[in-house]
């Protein structure tokens, strides 16, 4: 493979990719302390996706006081898993607004926003859906009665609200994998709009049943 070229996640395809490196620069610095010499050094790679065209900055810290192979490693723009959901245009306005601020935190690999704002996601579906009443345990069984979550969905979602509430008030931060469960559960859940709105134009095109004239 040609030197200039690497193999880096691209947020737009979503998965690896060739990127041609466009730019590198180097800022490096030193001092001294005592006998020593410490420097440390950042280094800028400006990539562009060999597929998709699009361009991005990787960052690389690293310092002489480090293991040989230690170093920080960051990308502008972060590096996403996910997007999201095509169908988020169709949700109520304020639905649309607190998701997309839920990925801007996923993008910015703040889980613990993430995570929080998913739990705020799923308590504002159940006040639309079913209202502010009782305890969340009866809130939950609501939801099942109405149809909008299966039994096995119900104990996923008491384990995302959990979570979302340990992230708030314990300091819990969770794994990328465990987010995004969380947010796949919320996803699915606010597809019950979606599903409505779809119902909903459905029943429209169905024509009448013709009257019975004898
Ligand atoms: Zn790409």
């Amino acid at each position: 493979m040609s030197s200039n070229i690497e193999w880096v996640h691209c947020n737009k395809c979503l998965h690896l990719t060739k990127h041609e490196i466009l730019k590198e620069h180097n800022c490096e610095d030193k001092d001294k302390y005592l006998d020593f010499v410490i420097w440390w050094n950042t280094k800028y790679t400006l990539f562009i996706c060999c597929g998709c065209e699009s361009v991005t900055l990787r960052r690389q810290y690293t310092c002489s006081e480090w293991e040989s192979n230690q170093q920080e490693i960051e990308f502008y723009p972060p590096q996403v898993s996910r997007r999201l959901p095509q169908w988020q245009d169709k949700l109520p306005v304020e639905m649309q607004d607190l998701l997309a601020e839920v990925y801007i935190a996923l993008h910015s690999n703040s889980r613990r926003l993430a995570l929080m704002g998913a739990r705020t996601v799923i308590d504002m579906f159940i006040l639309d859906k079913i209202g502010d009443i009782g305890t969340f345990e009866e809130k939950l069984k609501k939801l099942v009665d109405g149809g909008y979550l299966g039994s096995k969905q119900r104990d996923i979602l008491k384990v995302v609200l959990d979570a979302g509430s340990a992230a708030a008030h314990r300091g819990y931060n969770p794994s990328p994998e465990d987010l995004n469960h969380v947010i796949d559960v919320v996803e699915s859940l606010l597809q019950f709009y979606i599903f409505e709105v779809q119902s909903n134009s459905v029943k429209v095109k169905i024509p009448p049943r013709a009257r019975r004239t004898n």
